[in-house]
């Protein structure tokens, strides 16, 4: 048991449900790694929602709001940590969810789904009976009444590769990735740098407050977003924080 006054009790939990997750067979082992990865930029960017991933999230709800097919791809480290979360957006935004692993087994694809259904989801793409050109094939298998036709994809923490083979089929990809230096974060459309745990319930939490909007002010909100200034935001944050770390002296 992890006592709730710990320091960094949040973390301690995240990885809890990783490990938990694993353990189901929900999550793959390589699973672990990539969350390992995900808490060292987490620390770096101070374990908090930054301003620019917020207004990130804010435009990734609005764009999901926005169009007419829009899709949440979910990994084994999403089912593990965010799986009510994600079928509660998935359900403010009318996007099906579609379990879409990088290591696929049908064993683990349909655990997924077992997860996700235990958990209350309705709305479930249960076919991956189509293929993402130009990746070899298992990781290519998608639905194709859900991410090969989709208008826009929310991938929370997707392949580098993945994400700039949805990017060359003309979608736009909403990564959430916590490293701004991969692959992922420098491809997507809309880069979130923020952990999925924080992620997830931001966006909703948009989406929310943006569903009576006008086509026209959702509109707006998109228009202005620069991704490239998020990712450059991102490194500036860590920046800042290492450099609160260093003596006063040795400051340049
Ligand atoms: P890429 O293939 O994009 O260059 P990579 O090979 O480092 O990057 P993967 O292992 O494919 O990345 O995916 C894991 C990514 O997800 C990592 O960049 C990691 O920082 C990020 N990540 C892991 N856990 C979380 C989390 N809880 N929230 C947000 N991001 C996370
Ligand atoms: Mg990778």
């Amino acid at each position: 048991m992890i006592p709730k006054s710990h320091p960094r009790y949040e973390s301690l939990m995240t990885r809890e449900l990783i490990v938990e997750g694993v353990r189901k067979g929900i999550t793959s082992t390589q699973g672990l790694i990539a969350q390992g990865r995900g808490e060292a930029f987490d620390y770096l960017i101070g374990e908090k929602t930054t301003e620019s991933a917020l207004h990130a999230e804010k435009v990734a709800a609005a764009k999901l709001l926005l169009e007419r097919k829009p899709v949440i791809s979910v990994n084994g480290n999403a089912a593990a940590l965010v799986g009510s979360e994600l079928i509660r957006l998935s359900e403010l935004v009318n996007a099906p969810l579609e379990v879409n692993l990088f290591h696929r087994t049908e064993e683990r694809v349909n655990k997924i789904m077992g997860h996700l259904r235990s958990l209350g989801a309705k709305n479930l793409v249960t076919k991956n009976d189509a293929l993402i050109p130009g990746l070899e094939h298992d990781r290519a298998k998608v639905g194709s009444s859900g991410i090969f036709v989709a208008d826009v994809v929310l991938v929370p923490l997707e392949d580098g590769d993945r994400c700039k083979a949805l990017v060359d089929m003309g979608k736009t990809v909403i990564a959430i990735d916590l490293n701004p230096l991969s692959r992922t974060a420098q491809c997507a459309t809309i880069t979130i740098v923020d952990n999925i745990i924080r992620a997830i319930p931001n966006i909703s939490k948009f989406a929310e407050e943006l569903k009576e909007l006008e086509q026209e002010e959702l509109l707006e909100i998109i228009w202005e977003y620069d991704n490239k200034e998020t990712l450059s935001f991102a490194i500036e944050e860590i920046n800042k924080n290492l450099v609160e770390y260093l003596p006063p002296q040795s400051r340049l």
